[in-house]
Order: C-alpha cells, then structure tokens, then sequence
C-alpha cells in the first residue's frame, strides 16, 4: 500500500491509500477519486508532505544550532567578565605592564588599535583579538 495526500480543487486536502500509483491512475481517470469534504472527483495528488516537514525541521535545527551559539558565547562572555578584567582602551598599556612585571598577572580585555596591536605584536607579548560577541556586556549593548 502507498499513501498519497490528495488535494480537491477547493483545496480540501486528504490522505488516499493506494495498492499502487497505476492503482491510483485508474481511480482518478474512472473518477473514483473524490473529496470526503465536497465530494467533487477533481482530485489530484498534492505537493508530497515529507519535503514541507524536512524544511521545517531544518528551520527548527537552524534555530536550534542559533540558540546554542547565542547560550555558549554568555557562558563565554560570563567567564570573561568573571575571570578577566576589563581595561577598556588602556589595553595596550595594561598588557605591557603585565608583560614586564610590572603589574600583577591577570586576564584582561579592552580594545587596541592597529598600530598598538602591532607594537604588542613586535614586543612578543600576546594578545588575542575577541570576536565581539564573546565580549562581556555585548548582549546589552544596542544595535545602532
Ligand atoms: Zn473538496
């Protein structure tokens, strides 16, 4: 037995069971087809439902993958700001400081500009550039 979804002119969509898909050709050429709704016989198959679910269910999981992505960079971000201090566009500074001991060593974050990246970057002293959605507090921040 095969399952057709069998839509009528009027849009009445119903399930038909079939022995075969010539089974299904007699009947709607002999007019033995007809919607349980209108009882018209114009009846034809519908668009197959399977394709109509998979997107939807690949919508659901794109959805889902964007939730997931959205709850790991908070946990990222809470850990940033729980583990890391924030020193603002005195990075560069900071980061040299820590760097030859003259401050205590911690995590920090704050924002360089090129050339002080590259002055870090020439002074060996490591830093990392933070994709902005990992940045603590960027969840607040509005969208302009
Ligand atoms: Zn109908």
């Amino acid at each position: 037995m095969i399952r057709y979804n069998l839509i009528c002119q009027s849009d009445h969509e119903f399930e038909g069971w079939f022995s075969s898909s010539a089974d299904y050709d007699a009947q709607a050429a002999s007019g033995l087809l007809c919607c349980p709704i209108c009882s018209t016989s114009k009846v034809e198959k519908a668009i197959m439902a399977p394709s109509v679910k998979t997107a939807r269910k690949a919508e659901a999981q794109a959805v889902d993958a964007a939730k997931a992505m959205a709850a790991m960079a908070a946990k990222i971000r809470e850990g940033i700001s729980k583990t890391c201090e924030n020193v603002g566009s005195n990075f560069a500074e900071e980061a040299r400081a820590i760097h030859y001991g003259e401050k205590p060593e911690r995590g920090i974050y704050g924002s360089v500009t090129p050339p002080e990246t590259q002055a870090l970057k020439e002074e060996g002293i490591a830093a990392h550039p933070l994709p902005d959605v990992f940045v603590p507090g960027a969840d607040k921040k509005k969208l302009n």
